[in-house]
């Protein structure tokens, strides 16, 4: 439903938890967030972004991560369906907003490798695909470019790799995406509204298209890989 990331100077998490509050507007029935400091460290609830504010230490320290806030498609509502998912080994963490409709079908796959899944989710298989492809890929980004290429269905999806803590991925299909460009740290999110307060200056994401984020700026890029460029655009907002 809500997706918002961060990668800058300053801690992530207050960042995260500011800008999932300016997205409660849509509905939805649980909130995660994920920062990575030597490791990810997670905090996820069943409930309202004040209920997860209540379980984020006040030192989750951190200055990269992603949050989410999920209208359940497949799964219950619950503290462990709720995003962000980590593949098995913690090292890749994965907020999705959408339905990955070959989720069963890739699931099944995962299983009978051995794969031992957390959650009830259509979401969890993107963070055991994604982790699978990093270890046979140079970079994150060629990783989750890999891996959308199985699925089917829509998403806009924010992924971290605990082994690369200065980048961020983000991607979309059918499911918002907007950048943020701020003064050395890049923010992006679902929605506008996220970021306001943190930056005018947009770049909105295409369906296919791939962006990599890192506090001093951003790439995109097309399904095939190849670079695009794209002019940030100023919003106007009363906030
Ligand atoms: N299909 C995903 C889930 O059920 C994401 C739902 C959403 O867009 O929030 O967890």
């Amino acid at each position: 439903c809500g997706i918002v990331a961060y990668v800058g100077p300053k801690d992530a998490a207050p960042i995260l938890l500011e800008g999932l509050q300016r997205l409660e507007y849509r509905g939805y029935d649980s909130a995660g967030v994920v920062v990575s400091n030597k490791g990810l460290k997670v905090r996820k609830v069943k409930g309202r972004v004040a209920d997860l504010a209540k379980v984020v230490p006040v030192r989750f320290k951190g200055s990269l991560g992603i949050g989410h806030t999920r209208w359940a498609t497949h799964g219950v509502p619950s503290d462990v369906n709720a995003h962000p998912h980590l593949s098995a080994d913690e090292r890749i963490a994965v907020v999705h907003n959408g339905i990955i409709e070959n989720a069963a079908e890739l699931r099944a796959k995962l299983e009978a490798d051995g794969v031992a899944f957390a959650s009830e989710t259509d979401t969890e298989v993107l963070a055991h695909l994604i982790a699978a492809a990093v270890d046979e890929n140079d970079s994150l980004e060629e990783a989750v470019r890999k891996t959308l290429k199985s699925i089917v269905g829509t998403y806009g999806i924010a992924v971290i790799d605990s082994e690369r803590p200065g980048e961020v991925v983000v991607a979309r299909n059918g499911s918002p995406i907007v950048l943020g460009i701020g003064e050395k740290e890049m923010f992006a999110a679902s929605d506008v509204a996220a970021l306001v307060r943190y930056t005018r200056q947009v770049v909105h994401l295409e369906d296919g298209e791939l962006a990599v984020l890192k506090a001093d700026g951003f790439h995109t890029f097309a399904s095939d890989a190849r670079e695009t460029a794209k002019e940030p655009l100023t919003v106007d907002w009363d906030a």
